[in-house]
């Protein structure tokens, strides 16, 4: 029996996921200032556990990422972009990654549709919800969602694939539950619209399993597989 730290995080989403009418959920590792030596252990660990199955895994900056990709190049990894993306490094963005999760206004759709190279398979678009409306933090209002979606839905070049939060880290859990309740609710109200909108992205190592009994498909984590996190 495997008995490493991402072999726990996968069979503890197993186990929280746990009925056969609900695939589990999607582990997205994120990395948060790693290596690329680091990650290729993680996609060495990946392979030998879920054989044939894709890693995904998030960074939070472009500029970081870029490197890492490039090094880490023929390695089956989809990257992820988790971090707020300014407008201006939306073309190095559509190039460098698979999905971004943090699309959260008007502009920033338009810039990544007209820089994704129509060769290429649409770019995945997670459309990011500040679901507390808390001052000062990235992310659209719920009120937003209908008509960020469809213009992503307008787009040959994206493909709308459901929604993102990080909502606040409120130390009672069950003040969390109810940010990730609404999260849930609105991505049932999307799902309406956009059928293939099917992922919903919450949940970190904190709260993962929280995150998952309320509609979490995909959950994304850094400290519980990597430890603690280095100061920069
Ligand atoms: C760092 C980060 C995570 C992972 O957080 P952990 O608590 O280390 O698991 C998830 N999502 C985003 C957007 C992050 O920045």
């Amino acid at each position: 029996m495997p008995t490493g730290p991402l072999a726990r995080v996968l069979e503890s989403i197993e186990n929280v996921t746990g009925t056969a009418t609900r695939p589990a959920a999607r582990l997205l590792a994120v990395g948060k200032s790693r290596e690329a030596g680091e990650i290729a252990s993680l996609a060495a660990e990946w392979a030998g556990l879920r054989p044939g199955a894709t890693l995904a895994f998030g960074e939070n900056y472009v500029q970081e990422a870029s490197s890492k990709i490039a090094a880490l190049e023929g390695s089956g990894i989809e990257w992820h972009l988790i971090g707020h993306l300014q407008s201006n490094k939306a073309v190095q963005a559509a190039a460098l990654f698979d999905w971004v999760q943090s699309v959260d206004r008007p502009k920033l759709v338009a810039a990544l549709a007209s820089a994704r190279n129509p060769d290429h398979p649409p770019l995945n678009v997670l459309i990011q919800v500040n679901v507390d409306g808390e001052a000062g933090k990235h992310g659209c209002t719920p009120d937003d969602v209908p008509s960020l979606a469809a213009a992503i839905a307008a787009e040959p070049t994206l493909a709308l694939r459901g929604l993102m939060a990080i909502p606040e880290p409120h130390p009672d859990l069950a003040r969390r539950r109810d940010a990730f309740a609404a999260m849930r609710a609105l991505h049932d109200a999307l799902r309406a619209d956009h059928p293939d909108a099917d992922v919903l992205s919450m949940g970190m190592s904190e709260d993962y399993a929280l995150a998952i009994a309320e509609g979490a498909t995909m959950v994304r984590i850094g400290t519980a597989l990597f430890g603690p996190r280095q100061a920069a």
